[in-house]
């Protein structure tokens, strides 16, 4: 119990300073797109004690010693996505996506993890892997590729778990386009396996850090790029943030440094629209003033139906944290309701959402796309490799 408090300590002035607006809950507000706020609320369940607010009373109620069911808490802390929306549009910068990560950092120390999380642990610990796929099968992506060995690459590509398991096609397209801007490739199959951002998201700080620290140690080219948005914090976290950017952030360095040109097809979509995610808005994450992977459309002169400010409070599509792996069905829920009736391609930065909103695309899932397979469909490129 002591314990406990003390991680809640860190948390005293969010905990006694909530005025109980309930923003974080059902804020609506159409100037800015916000159409209520949490995901967790709107398809898992309305009860307060879901939602940002519901944390934050139950952190108070711990801090000041009062008794709690911690197995009925632990449902609700580890329904969270860790989208942080709940945070982002608190009136008065409260932090309630992260008083949920503490709750469930503390829950899961006191052996109250959920058993669908226990679960996840034992397959990233055993496979190296969420899905629980055989450790060999994650390379199968990379069958044909060429890459350079060891210290002579200039890049070494870390797909990530969603990447190279459930979207080859894109972790492919990646590869070629790091070649086609010059670059020498290294891919490691032996030294490829979980970063632990899922670990982390699921209150395992301790086994995340392991996998973190393990995989950096193994890192010898200078820079590294994943696919996984919500790898590069777990990279960085390992080695230093200047040695690690996301796919979108190299594309985007490569296109302004001219080692890429793009022409566009005849065949390219006069309009799309862009998937946002919440990684650029997750506690600690990939914080920017602007997407890079809006910005490398809006360099290619690519048209976009659907304005950033909108964007920037979306309700989380299910992907992110712990709550697809304890709810599958409301993440599920949450996926087909954010990919909602676009018309148009739809680009996603983020392979995580990506491959969340193919499993629960249905019809028209051939109209999804990642960056990278996106701009290999629909442009030619040339580089200094060409
Ligand atoms: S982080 Fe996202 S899912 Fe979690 S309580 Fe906040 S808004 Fe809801
Ligand atoms: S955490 Fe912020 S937005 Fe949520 S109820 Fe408290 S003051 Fe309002």
């Amino acid at each position: 119990m002591h314990g406990e408090r003390s991680a809640l300590e860190v948390f005293r002035q969010d905990l006694y300073h909530c005025a109980d607006c309930n923003y974080c809950v059902d804020a609506v507000w159409a100037e800015r797109g916000i159409e209520h706020v949490c995901a967790t609320i709107t398809h898992h369940s309305p009860a307060l004690s879901y939602s940002g607010r519901g944390y934050i009373a139950a952190a108070r109620a711990l801090l000041e010693g009062q008794a709690l069911n911690l197995e009925v808490l632990a449902e609700r802390a580890f329904s969270c996505t860790g989208c942080g929306n709940c945070e982002s549009i608190c009136p008065i910068g409260l932090r309630p996506a992260q008083v949920g990560q503490a709750l469930r950092e503390m829950l899961a120390a006191q052996d109250h993890l959920p058993a669908p999380l226990a679960a996840l642990r034992t397959r990233v610990r055993e496979q190296g892997n969420v899905y629980g796929a055989p450790a060999a099968a994650r390379s199968a992506w990379a069958t044909g590729l060429e890459f350079t060995a060891g210290p002579l690459a200039t890049l070494q590509y870390a797909p990530g778990c969603a990447t190279a398991h459930a979207r080859p096609a894109e972790a492919r397209a990646a590869v070629r386009l790091f070649q086609l801007a010059g670059e020498r490739v290294g891919y490691s199959p032996a030294d490829d396996a979980c970063c632990g951002a899922p670990l982390r998201e699921a209150g395992l700080p301790q086994d995340a850090a392991y996998a973190e620290q393990t995989l950096a140690g193994r890192l010898r080219a200078p820079l590294l790029v994943t696919s996984g948005l919500e790898c590069a914090p777990a990279w960085q976290r390992g080695v230093t943030a200047e040695r690690v950017l996301t796919f979108p952030q190299w594309l985007l360095q490569a296109l302004l440094d001219a080692r890429l040109q793009l022409i566009p097809r005849a065949t390219r979509p006069s309009v799309v629209h862009v998937f946002d995610s919440c990684a650029s808005r997750r506690p600690g994450d990939l914080r920017a003033a602007v997407d890079p992977t809006r910005a490398i459309l809006q360099h290619l002169a690519q048209t976009v139906e659907n304005s950033a400010m909108a964007a920037s409070h979306g309700v989380c599509c299910g992907a992110a944290g712990s709550l697809a792996t304890l709810h599958p069905a409301a993440a599920a829920r949450m996926g087909a309701t954010r990919r909602g009736a676009a018309t148009v391609p739809v680009v996603a930065g983020d392979v995580r959402c990506l491959t969340h909103l193919a499993g629960s695309a249905g019809e028209g899932g051939e109209q999804l796309f990642g960056l990278a397979e996106f701009l290999l469909h629909y442009f030619e490129v040339e580089g200094r490799a060409t």
